[in-house]
């Protein structure tokens, strides 16, 4: 195929050989773009493409999904379960049966000895949502722990947490067409050109098209900053005073939709006392926007025919996460931007299938978004899985940023972790590593035996990835759609669905539920479950999914196709059907800036990247563009320390430090440095994490670090100091 100047050197793409193109869908961020992988007459993957006739990305996929099928074959792949007796000895291959039998016999011993709840399950957002169906069933109906949560924790539980708040449920109430008819869109804490690139080319699209305000709120000039009409960078930690001072405006000014508030929400005094405090000119020296520019913002979102938010990390992974996603739903309440077209609150969820742990893992509850407080619900899935309803607890346990501090005071004894790799992902890597070293036991089950959670466990059981197996993900927009097996699973590596499936069979519970051999199957199983309720996904099929290139939720029986909104007819899912307007006191906790660590550290993604890189990191195309840690710095403030671009510096806290390569840089202020998180032993050597009272999700992006100039740039001096001396 020839491309460009047709006479002179013309850019050749070379033939791959594709003799065959399977769908399935992007298994890294939660875009949800289609994708089809070609075969080549040998049945290898050779190359990747977007799906033309795909609502989501029609056709476009960003770096990471081009080369998504070179995982298949990536290093540091798991080909057997490994096993051993003790930690830091050298594993020994061993047969599935083997290592099957002792992760059930350690569960069985510890829960025998410590309790049930001393056996502790953290999972991921990164499997297919039969496969969270099927653990759930294992860790709630036949383990019986308690102690079960996802490493969405890390990422997304502030924005459900906020949601159930307001609305009375979890649920996104938007979705990508609301691009094409908002009027004015406010982007908090979000890099989207970074983090979700075809999202953001959605809304390109929409802006080529017709041109509309965009405000985005970060306290970097991000991409997505740059671009923006009105950039406000917001000091850290803040945002709740700012969309407070919003808010004061719009109702000050009588701007607000005062019949939708009426009609639709409940606790308007007590919200409307709160917001009475938040004047502009008290709110401006807290969160750093001068109080005009927070009267213009309040003014053009107010006065937009519609207007919507969307959101990522920076507003989720913040002391004040849950209350920065009510103070969200606040300002659309206030103004009737729910459920309409164009407006709405939008939280952009981190990976590929957070959504479908949050509707169907049972973490923070039951299957299809049951509570384990409601009497109905327990009794409602112990008929359906055939068990007793006394079997299961009456609240929900631990968070995962809860299950390692007790495995830190003996509560906890034993961890099943998949898929997630908390000693990178977890802040303060110092103290992750101590809290596994007091594991009894640890199992890893991973599609990469190199992953560096492993160096802990007892047990490696060996994972497919991705598109070697079958299942659905649910993207933002509460679309699911589906991931066709595009090859065999590596070696001797199994879906997680068959993993939880023979770990059922080893308790005895596991012999009275019924697990389906098939993930259609299980998806049968939740489409009953699902039947009459908001997520309700009983008119899908596996068929039917495909040919539309995904469905959204809630899909009734005799739905064509799913809704696109939520909310449209004004009924939430609190009890009395109106959503509530939520008060949001503020109280400056994070960790600020002194004298001995003058800086903020914040952090975030890079395009290249995803998450802790155990993938991306083995895909050369990807990382050969962003091979190393960095830090955006200052110059100004460099300057005044000695420190150096393109050298290496070091970064101090009180938990620990890292070194960094130097980025200098004005997207960064004087009083802030940013570094990627994505990197083993860097940021969370750092970072502190204080926790959100509601969402227990970790503030990664405020703590107070120093930068010291490192002289002497040999290998040996610019090593990370010994992390136990911390
Ligand atoms: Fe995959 Fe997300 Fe990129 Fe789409 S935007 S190709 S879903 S990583």
């Amino acid at each position: 195929m020839l491309f460009g100047r047709k006479q002179k050197n013309p850019i050749k793409i070379p033939d791959k050989g594709v003799v065959e193109w399977k769908y399935t869908t992007c298994g890294y961020c939660s875009t949800g773009c289609s994708i089809e992988v070609g075969l080549n007459d040998r049945g290898e993957a050779v190359t990747s493409r977007g799906v033309g006739g795909a609502h989501v990305n029609q056709g476009k996929l960003c770096l990471k999904g081009i080369f998504e099928h070179e995982l298949f074959r990536s290093a540091g792949r798991g080909r057997v379960p490994l096993i051993r007796e003790r930690r830091h000895e050298a594993f020994q291959e061993t047969d599935w049966d083997t290592a099957l039998d002792r992760v059930a016999g350690e569960i069985q011993r510890i829960q025998a000895k410590h309790g049930r709840d001393a056996f502790a399950i953290v999972s991921t957002g990164q499997i297919m949502t039969e496969e969270f169906y099927t653990l759930g069933k294992l860790a709630r109906g036949v383990i019986g722990t308690n102690n079960y949560d996802g490493n969405t924790t890390l990422c997304m539980s502030s924005a459900v947490s906020g949601y159930k708040r307001s609305f009375g449920s979890d649920g996104p109430p938007g979705c990508y067409d609301d691009f094409e008819h908002t009027e004015c869109l406010l982007a908090i804490g979000s890099n989207l050109p970074e983090q979700h690139p075809i999202i953001y080319w959605r809304l390109r699209q929409a802006l080529e098209k017709r041109r509309f305000p965009v405000i985005v709120v970060d306290p970097r000039v991000t991409m997505f900053a740059q671009m923006a009409d009105i950039h406000l960078p917001i000091s850290p930690g803040t945002d709740v005073v700012l969309l407070n001072a919003l808010a004061h405006v719009i109702l000050d000014e009588g701007l607000e939709d005062r019949a939708y508030m009426e009609a639709h929400t409940s606790d308007i005094e007590a919200f409307e006392a709160e917001v009475a405090k938040w004047d502009p000119d008290t709110a401006a020296p807290v969160c750093g926007i001068d109080a005009d520019t927070i009267r213009n913002v309040a003014r053009t979102y107010a006065r937009a025919g519609a207007a919507m938010t969307i959101w990522t990390m920076g507003i989720n992974q913040s002391t004040h996460g849950s209350d920065g996603v009510v103070g969200i739903n606040n300002l659309n309440l206030i103004t009737g931007n729910i459920g309409k077209p164009g407006g709405t609150s939008l939280s952009i969820t981190g990976q590929a299938n957070a959504m479908g742990t949050r509707e169907w893992s049972s973490c923070s509850g039951l299957p299809g978004y049951r509570q384990l407080e409601n009497e109905e619900h327990r009794k409602e899935i112990a008929a359906f899985w055939g068990i007793d309803p006394e079997f299961f607890p009456k609240k929900r346990g631990l968070f995962q940023t809860d299950i390692f501090p007790a495995i830190e005071t003996g509560q906890i004894k034993g961890l099943w972790i998949i898929a997630t790799n908390p000693m990178t992902s977890m802040t303060n890597t110092a103290r992750i590593r101590r809290i596994l070293e007091k594991l009894d036991f640890l199992v890893v089950q991973d599609a990469y035996e190199d992953v560096e959670t492993n160096e802990y466990s007892h047990v490696y059981l060996p994972a497919a990835v991705w598109a070697e197996k079958q299942g659905c993900f649910t993207n933002t927009e509460r679309r699911v759609n589906l991931v066709r097996n595009v090859q065999p699973p590596y070696a001797d590596s199994k879906p997680d669905f068959w993993i939880f499936n023979q770990m059922a069979k080893r308790f005895e519970n596991g012999r009275k539920i019924r697990f389906p051999e098939t993930t259609e199957g299980a998806f049968e199983e939740m489409k009953q479950l699902s039947k009459g309720r908001m997520l309700d996904y009983s008119g899908m099929s596996y068929e039917k999914i495909e040919r539309n290139r995904g469905l959204q939720w809630p899909c009734r029986e005799d739905d064509e196709v799913g809704a696109p909104r939520l909310y449209t007819d004004g009924k939430f899912q609190h009890p009395d059907g109106r959503a509530k307007l939520i008060p949001l006191p503020w109280t400056d906790n994070n960790e600020r800036p002194d004298d001995e660590y003058p800086f903020w550290l914040n952090s975030g993604r890079v395009v290249e990247h995803f998450h802790t890189r155990t993938r991306t990191g083995k895909i050369g195309n990807l990382n050969k563009f962003s091979p190393t840690p960095y830090m955006e710095m200052n110059p100004d403030a460099a300057r005044r320390l000695g420190v150096e671009h393109g050298k290496y510096a070091r970064l101090v806290s009180r938990r620990g430090d890292a070194v960094v390569l130097v980025q200098l840089t004005q997207r960064v202020p004087p009083d802030m440095v940013f570094v990627p998180f994505h990197f083993h032993e860097c940021v969370n050597r750092v970072s502190l994490g204080l926790l959100d009272p509601h969402s227990r999700q970790p503030a990664f992006k405020q703590c107070a670090v120093r930068v010291e100039a490192i002289e002497d740039q040999t290998a040996a001096a610019v090593r990370n100091r010994a992390a136990r001396s911390y």
